[in-house]
């Protein structure tokens, strides 16, 4: 069975189709400024070079027609006909308290979506055109939902409640939900085949830290608490985002500065995090030069970020009564021994021993950076969402066969 991946944006669409008898994946690309004009397609066959065309793309039901274009074409496609793509599988950022797992695409499944509107304004209404686009392009084949949020739907309610007035929970859902749970799910499960040892018995610290970034607490293969709230605004300081901070400061600064909503709401969320601090930029490479230099602003950046991931360390090992594994994965995890190194050498007290040659490896490989007398195994595993949709959207389809 093939299965085309979908990660929609409000201007953006990525995608991958995977060939499940093998789960390998056979392209991957990109549709970006859609809706804007020179819409560009970037699409990646794995069988021979990459090909990128710029032309006017409205919508994202053109955006979805014209990979399905790439991926039927004689020389860069990877099917001969669409008939082959059996099941299209859709990430969505929020799946409320409703989806506690991923689910077949039905005419409620899109209302409660929207409903969700309120709770993932700038995500939700995106993952809605995706899907309408692959059902308007592709209408018998089956379609699921994939949420960022399911993961975290097992957290106890001692994690997931805020500590103000229960009727907000109540009336408006304001609640801890957590993101970036298929990545921590993925992850987790390759840890426990990394070790060795029954995901049921282990407790886990996944430290998924890219441009956004969340850490979760995974007990027997269930999240139990994670850094990232109601939004994907709380938690470690991120590329651009703020994470934690003292809530007061928000009516105080819209007060100070006359800010209204929209625009305290972008400070936090597109002008903070290293990008403020720094002042030079979002990106960690950057941070670690600028540091490297001795630029103080790039290093208060850099340290504000790696004691925040650390300090989380230390409390997930205190909200599980220890830890086996700490995982490191995505942009940041993946690539960046420094922050790797920095962050797990004040671990001492758990027990934690980096092996400083394997830290610097450079891999694709899920791998470990601890020593064998480590306390706690340290890995680094490169994420695979897009391979988690895949599953789910695999098993789902056959299911309704
Ligand atoms: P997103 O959250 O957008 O999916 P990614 O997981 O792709 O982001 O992470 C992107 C970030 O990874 C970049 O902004 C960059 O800071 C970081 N990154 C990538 N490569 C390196 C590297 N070699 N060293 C340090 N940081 C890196």
């Amino acid at each position: 069975m093939k299965i085309l991946v979908i990660n929609a944006g409000s201007s953006s669409l990525k995608y991958q189709v995977y060939d499940m008898s093998s789960e390998t994946a056979l392209a991957s690309g990109r549709v970006e400024r859609i809706g804007m004009d020179s819409s560009i397609l970037v699409h990646e066959p794995h069988h021979t070079d990459e090909t990128s065309e710029v032309s006017e793309i409205l919508d994202h039901t053109t955006a979805i027609r014209k990979v399905l274009d790439k991926l039927t074409d004689a020389e860069v496609g990877v099917v001969k006909s669409i008939d082959e793509i059996e099941a299209v599988g859709h990430r969505v950022v929020h799946g409320g308290e409703t989806f506690k797992g991923s689910v077949l695409v039905t005419s409620e499944v899109k209302a409660e979506i929207r409903r969700l509107f309120d709770l993932a304004p700038l995500h939700n209404p995106a993952c809605m055109m995706g899907i309408k686009a692959a059902e308007s392009n592709m209408p018998n084949v089956p379609q699921v939902c994939v949420f960022d949020t399911a993961f975290h739907q097992s957290m106890p309610a001692r994690s997931y409640m805020y500590a103000i007035p229960q009727v907000l929970y109540k009336k408006h859902k304001i609640r801890r939900y957590g993101f970036h749970g298929t990545s921590h799910d993925y992850v987790s499960k390759q840890a426990a085949a990394v070790v060795n040892r029954p995901l049921e018995d282990l407790k886990i610290i996944t430290c998924h830290i890219g441009n956004g970034g969340s850490l979760t607490a995974v007990q027997g293969g269930k999240s139990v608490d994670t850094t990232m709230g109601m939004t994907p605004l709380e938690g470690l300081m991120m590329g651009t985002r703020s994470g934690d901070l003292d809530p007061a400061i928000v009516p105080y600064t819209m007060s100070k500065e006359d800010l209204t909503v929209n625009e305290v709401n972008s400070m936090l969320n597109k002008h903070s995090g290293l990008q403020a601090i720094s002042g030079t930029s979002s990106d960690m490479r950057e941070i670690e030069e600028g540091m490297q230099n001795g630029e103080p602003n790039a290093t208060l950046a850099f340290e504000m970020y790696e004691y925040r991931i650390r300090k989380y360390i230390g409390a997930y090992a205190a909200a599980m009564d220890g830890a086996d594994v700490i995982v490191f994965t995505a942009g940041v995890g993946e690539n960046s021994a420094t922050v790797r190194q920095r962050v797990c050498e004040k671990l001492t007290f758990l027990g934690v021993e980096i092996d400083q040659e394997l830290n610097k490896i450079r891999s694709k490989e899920p791998r470990y950076i601890s020593t064998p007398n480590s306390k706690i195994a340290v890995l680094v595993i490169p994420t695979n969402e897009e391979l988690m949709i895949a599953r789910d959207t695999y098993r789902l389809a056959n299911n309704a066969k």
